[in-house]
């Protein structure tokens, strides 16, 4: 039977929250969107605002924003903290409680240090806004406290270390050496930049970008590696100090600054196990991405394992996330109209990363037409300025902004100076 006026709740304001507010704003549907920030990040271009390339603005719309036409979708700034899918009623650290005829969770992930001793503490994971500008100033502190005392180069001042080499650590150890080799030591005339800075990407396994094709794991290797870049793998990281990394073969790195590429989990939302499925665990999903057993509730994005019509496990992305949020909108309105839900039907248009200036790669489409270098560039700019446009109005100044990193040598945003570095904190 039909169902007038539901009311939606929706935790989460990504591309899979967003995505599905989206679906429902324009129908007689009343959605609560709840984040813990007021804004939606974007979180593929976060390694720019770690390497100073793009401002935080670049990347972050408020949600308030996105919504303002659609005054039946009301925005709540709270960290959901319990969801009960009996009852379809969220609450929150801040006390509050939140129920609705439907309850979507898209609650994203955070990183996944794997129990590795230190790396919750000494490590900078790159998931949220804060996190990249938590980055970005370490790496400007770091030059900053090298230039006045360049003994501290001996204990790692200049050696920046990320740990996973998948498209995260990739993505951030090309951009962190195109601002080292190409702003930094411009800017930094008492310093043998050159010689004095690293960037080490360390990872387990034998390859950089795990789900790509060999011949990509070869030229991003080279790519990076004619670049400056030491590839340190098939190394396991066994521990993070607050002055080095210790891999499990016994050898340190001395560092100040270790990027936590490593991993996710999802977000926790005080759910049963039996809930949960697959690595990490994430939330287990029925083919139209109800929570199982659950249908009213929906489980989309990277909190979800989401599998493709033919049973396929989709990979945690931006466009799966979005398209996700999308069809879940579509099925709550089909619920609430009396009709049967729809199986999710993921349109893959491939996977890309950019490696850099000048260097990127992408396989496109289901069948993974492999492009590199400009090519590659302007399909990442084509699916990422789609992922944009759910979220931010002038797409072309994201376009023309994108092309002109992947194409110049763009001067920085300036940043402020930050606490500084104990250089006595060893051995921890
Ligand atoms: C550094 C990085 C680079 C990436 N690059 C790419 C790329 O190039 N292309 C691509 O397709 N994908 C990329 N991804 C993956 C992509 O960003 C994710 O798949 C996508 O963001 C998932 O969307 P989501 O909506 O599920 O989660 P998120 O985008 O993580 O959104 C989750 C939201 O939930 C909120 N939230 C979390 N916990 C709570 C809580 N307890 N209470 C209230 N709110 C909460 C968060 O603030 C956030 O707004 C990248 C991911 C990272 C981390």
């Amino acid at each position: 039977m039909a169902e007038p006026n539901p009311s939606v709740v929706i935790v989460g304001g990504g591309f899979a929250g967003v995505g599905c507010a989206k679906a429902l704003a324009e129908h007689d549907v009343d959605v609560t969107l709840i984040d813990r920030n007021n804004f939606h990040q974007f979180q593929p271009l976060l390694y720019q605002v770690a390497t100073a390339q793009a401002s935080p603005a670049d990347v972050a719309t408020p949600l308030r924003d996105l919504f303002r036409k659609h005054p039946r979708v009301t925005v709540k700034k709270a960290t959901v903290t319990h969801v009960d899918p009996a009852t379809r009623t969220v609450s929150t650290a801040e006390g509050a409680e939140f129920s609705g005829d439907y309850l979507v969770l898209a609650a994203g992930t955070g990183p996944n240090f794997f129990g590795v001793p230190g790396a919750d503490e000494h490590a900078l994971p790159l998931y949220a806004l804060r996190d990249a500008t938590r980055l970005r100033d370490r790496v400007f502190e770091l030059f900053e406290e090298a230039d006045t005392t360049p003994e501290v180069i001996e204990q790692g001042a200049l050696t920046f270390v990320i740990v996973g080499g998948g498209p995260t650590g990739v993505e951030t150890a090309g951009a962190l050496i195109d601002l080292v080799d190409d702003v930094l030591a411009a800017r930094f005339h008492d310093l043998d930049v050159a010689t004095a800075a690293r960037v080490v990407v360390v990872d387990h396994g034998e390859a950089l970008l795990r789900p790509f094709s060999e011949s990509a794991h070869e030229y991003v290797a080279r790519v990076l590696e004619d670049r400056g870049v030491e590839l340190w793998l098939g190394r396991g990281v066994a521990a993070v100090h607050a002055d080095r990394v210790e891999l499990a073969d016994g050898t340190s790195i001395p560092t100040r600054c270790v990027v936590w590429a490593g991993g996710v989990s999802p977000t926790p939302l005080g759910l049963a196990d039996e809930l949960t499925t697959g690595r990490g665990p994430r939330l287990a999903t029925a083919a139209d991405l109800t929570l199982v057993g659950h249908p009213r509730v929906y489980a989309i994005g990277d909190v979800a394992q989401i599998a493709d019509h033919d049973g396929t496990v989709l990979p945690q992305l931006g466009s799966v996330a979005l398209q996700a949020g999308t069809h879940a909108g579509h099925n709550i309105r089909r619920h609430a109209a009396g009709r049967d839900t729809e199986p999710f039907r993921y349109h893959d248009k491939g996977i890309m990363a950019m490696i850099g200036r000048n260097a990127a790669i992408a396989e496109l489409g289901a069948h993974r037409h492999e492009l590199h270098g400009h090519l590659a560039f302007t399909a990442w700019l084509g699916v990422h300025a789609l992922l944009m446009s759910g979220t931010r109005e002038r797409v072309d100044l994201f376009v023309s902004w994108a092309w002109d990193y992947f194409t110049k040598n763009r001067a920085p945003s300036i940043v402020e100076s930050t606490d500084g570095i104990d250089w006595d904190d060893a051995g921890s």
